[in-house]
């Protein structure tokens, strides 16, 4: 496990990709990618093609091989993420305010540590932290946001019915910051 001081200089995620048909055969075509807040699609999509893993890799793509993997990653991500997904980790990064809320992304959210209160995190990760809910599933996360409006306004059972559950929603979430990774849903209080 990471401690937040061993971590406090990656500012980035990073992933490994990789040509499968060279994996396939036996053969490491691969290599480690960088993605920041500046990070473009672009440069991902370009990063992540065939031609550019070999070249990075110093090995000629003599495979002829066109599919890519992830080989590995520094988040828990997925070995078949798209571009477009992991542009999606930028577009996040750009949401969060400072570096504290990347550092609780990745390491206490996305890698599953646990807070090492040892190390006092700064009010701001705290707060951040305590107010991430994570959902595994669709339903569960508007089953909470209809309960969190039901609470708010301490609506009564009998008015259920003529409730337009949908709009209840959209209404809850619109204070909310939304980001889904690797089929879990994180929602935080935007600022
Ligand atoms: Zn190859």
């Amino acid at each position: 496990m990471n401690t937040i001081n061993e971590t406090t200089s990656n500012n980035y995620i990073e992933i490994c990709p990789g040509c499968l048909a060279c994996y396939n055969q036996g053969r490491l075509t691969f290599y480690w990618f960088q993605i920041n807040k500046e990070t473009t699609l672009e440069q991902i999509q370009k990063a992540m093609s065939i031609e550019e893993i070999h070249k990075k890799a110093k090995t000629p793509h003599a495979c002829g091989g066109d599919e890519v993997h992830i080989q590995d990653n520094d988040f828990g991500g997925g070995e078949y993420m798209l571009a477009e997904e992991l542009f999606g980790l930028v577009q996040l990064l750009q949401l969060v305010p400072n570096f504290d809320y990347v550092r609780a992304f990745k390491d206490v959210f996305l890698m599953g540590d646990e807070l090492d209160v040892n190390h006092e995190p700064t009010q701001a990760f705290e707060e951040f932290a305590e107010e991430v809910t994570t959902f595994t599933s669709r339903e569960s996360e508007e089953n909470a946001l209809e309960d969190r409006f039901v609470d708010m306004f301490e609506i009564s059972d009998h008015l259920y019915p003529f409730i337009n559950w949908r709009e209840v929603r959209e209404y809850m979430l619109q204070d909310l910051e939304r980001a889904e990774i690797n089929g879990v849903t994180y929602l935080w209080k935007s600022y």
